[in-house]
């Protein structure tokens, strides 16, 4: 599957927009928790809804069935987040729920799992909120920045608090590690 035309761009300005009106610069992490608040987001853990024993039965049964979901109620959006997941893993499921939002991908297409109601998405739209997710996150320039200081995925993953998953894809699909070498030299 491909992104659609000039989508790539757009990401990366909306991470550098969103982190002016947080009041960071564009090479600054963010915590995705004040960019739900500052969204109007409320971000919710599944342990508030559900017993953790049904949430760890559930992973028993479907490992990695349910990462987050986000509901929109009497106006509202909520993502629900799974506490069982390391906390860098539950920033970027945020991202991902909330690229949905930003992107304003259809989220009314709910179904059923384990008696829980879950949203289920085009599989575009999937791969288009990971990778909005992920600039968002993770933008260009504070890739660059990390890059050029001799830091990888792991190292960028930690210090962002986000997974070390979206920290690879991002790392590998901008190309900075070729930058940096470029420019260094
Ligand atoms: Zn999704």
């Amino acid at each position: 599957m491909t992104l659609p035309r000039g989508f790539k761009a757009n990401a990366e300005r909306e991470a550098v927009r969103l982190r002016k009106e947080l009041g960071l610069t564009e090479g600054d992490p963010l915590s995705v928790r004040n960019l739900a608040d500052h969204l109007g987001v409320k971000i919710v853990s599944a342990e508030s809804l559900i017993d953790l024993e049904r949430l760890e039965e559930l992973e028993r049964l479907q490992a990695y069935a349910f990462s987050a979901a986000t509901f929109e109620i009497a106006g509202r959006h909520y993502v629900v987040t799974n506490p069982l997941r390391p906390d860098g893993r539950q920033a970027s499921d945020i991202a991902h729920e909330l690229s949905h939002l930003l992107l304003k991908h259809d989220l009314s297409e709910v179904r059923e799992l384990s008696g829980t109601p879950f949203r289920t998405c085009q599989p575009e739209e999937e791969e288009q909120a990971t990778a909005f997710g992920g600039t968002l996150m993770l933008p260009r320039p504070l890739l660059l920045s990390a890059a050029r200081r001799g830091m990888g995925p792991t190292e960028i993953a930690a210090a962002c608090g986000v997974s070390e998953e979206m920290a690879r894809y991002r790392y590998n699909t901008t190309g900075v590690a070729k930058q940096a070498r470029t420019r260094s030299g």
